[in-house]
């Protein structure tokens, strides 16, 4: 105990301040952040981030967009503004959902503060300590922080290599009577894999018949290499009462600008409202301003198949070498998209272990335990193949193969 001084020269004694709430405490700093620390070393070829390549930003683009920002009204641009967001960026983001097969208006749309905001209204929303949140297995690491947050329960629903199992979905509901299920179905991370359209149909089905929330993250839907898109799960009948979709400019123009948003039906949208003027009243003006200018005057898918086709390249260079890099015996899959890569080490091999090797050889990527919800598997882990040129990334899979033999 420490004292204190007081006026007159008298001497109290001081008590420490009351405990952290129980949560501050029963959730963890994410692994992946203090793995990426490592990583960030210079010489080492890192697999584990899951950022976008910084070259291809455009930066020009931005800066124009934030001077036509100022130029239109500096004094809009800088000023509070509303907490569902600049109308022009609603509006723009509707025109986009509404062109990729989901017809959406400007009111039904909330500008977030990335799309990690979004999650954190919905569970503000939604969530009682207790409550039952159904997620993939692996997931998204973050959200397992945000419901962890909360004092959810968080279930993990069984998958295979196509993603969630509709049979065991249903079972799950039926036992568990979760409040939401929380999907990122597109490119997820950190598996890469995508739910195929039957799927949703039946997942949506399922959350109707069953009566469920549907949590959509979409922040790599764009950003597809080959094959055909997949309708978003908000899309399916069942669904269009009861999914909140999530989507992001992270992937797609830049994640330092922190712009997201989500689309949800009007009374999830209006709670999750009142929740984000507790949090932050609104998202930068002038961050949304500059992002609706850029839309307007800039082609973006134009910009967005750049992305790709970089990307592409990247994603084949990996799966060109991953084979001769990984123990024999090892599994992975060919991700039609996004950013990640997921593989499985043989029968006896740890990823975390073999990390520790990768990172004296120059190389890194994230096991995949912190991932799992409930059952980590010392075996899985996630490569990231977008910040590297293809011959970075060979190099980094010889790298793999020496600490792999070492
Ligand atoms: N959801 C998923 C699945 C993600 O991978 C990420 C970013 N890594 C986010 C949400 C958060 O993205 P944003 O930058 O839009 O907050």
């Amino acid at each position: 105990m420490s004292a204190t001084a007081m006026p007159g020269n008298a001497v109290v004694p001081a008590s420490p301040p009351p405990a952290f709430a129980a949560r501050a405490t029963s959730v963890e700093g994410s692994p992946v952040r203090e793995i990426l620390a490592l990583t960030q070393r210079t010489g080492v070829i890192s697999f584990a981030g899951g950022l976008p390549a910084p070259e291809l930003f455009d930066t020009e683009g931005l800066r124009a967009a934030y001077d036509a920002a100022f130029a239109a009204s500096a004094r809009r641009a800088l000023q509070y503004s509303t907490t569902e967001g600049a109308p022009e960026l609603r509006a723009a983001v509707a025109a986009r959902t509404t062109a990729r097969g989901l017809p959406t208006d400007a009111d039904d749309v909330v500008i977030t503060s990335g799309s990690q905001q979004a999650l954190t209204l919905l569970t503000t929303a939604l969530i009682e300590p207790g409550d039952v949140v159904l997620v993939e297995d692996p997931t998204y690491l973050a959200a397992l922080q945000c419901f962890g947050l909360a004092g959810a329960r968080v279930v993990a629903v069984p998958c295979d290599g196509e993603g969630i199992v509709p049979e065991a979905l249903a079972d799950l509901v039926a036992r568990e009577r979760p409040k939401l299920l929380y999907t990122v179905p597109t490119f997820q991370n950190p598996t890469g894999r995508t739910l195929p359209a039957a799927r949703r149909a039946a997942v949506a089905r399922i959350a109707a018949r069953l009566g469920l929330w549907l949590v959509e993250d979409d922040p790599y839907g764009d950003l597809r290499y080959e094959g055909r898109d997949v309708p978003w799960l908000a899309a399916h009948p069942g669904a269009e009462d009861r999914t909140a979709l999530l989507g992001s400019f992270s992937k797609i123009m830049a994640p330092g600008l922190r712009l997201g948003w989500l689309r949800a039906p009007a009374a999830l949208r209006r709670a999750a409202v009142v929740a984000k003027q507790a949090a932050d009243l609104h998202t930068s003006t002038v961050d949304q301003l500059a992002a609706a200018h850029y839309l307007a005057t800039t082609d973006l898918a134009a910009h967005i198949a750049t992305v790709r086709t970089a990307y592409r390249e990247r994603r084949d260079a990996l799966l060109t070498g991953l084979g001769a890099a990984l123990p024999a015996g090892s599994a992975w899959n060919r991700p039609e998209g996004g950013m990640f890569v997921w593989a499985r080490l043989p029968e006896g091999h740890d990823a975390t272990a073999l990390l520790k090797t990768a990172l004296t050889h120059g190389v890194a990527f994230v096991p995949g335990a912190p991932f799992h919800p409930t059952t980590p598997d010392p075996r899985t882990l996630r490569l990231s193949f977008t910040t590297h040129t293809p011959a970075e990334i060979a190099e980094g899979l010889t790298r793999l193969a020496g600490a792999v033999v070492a």
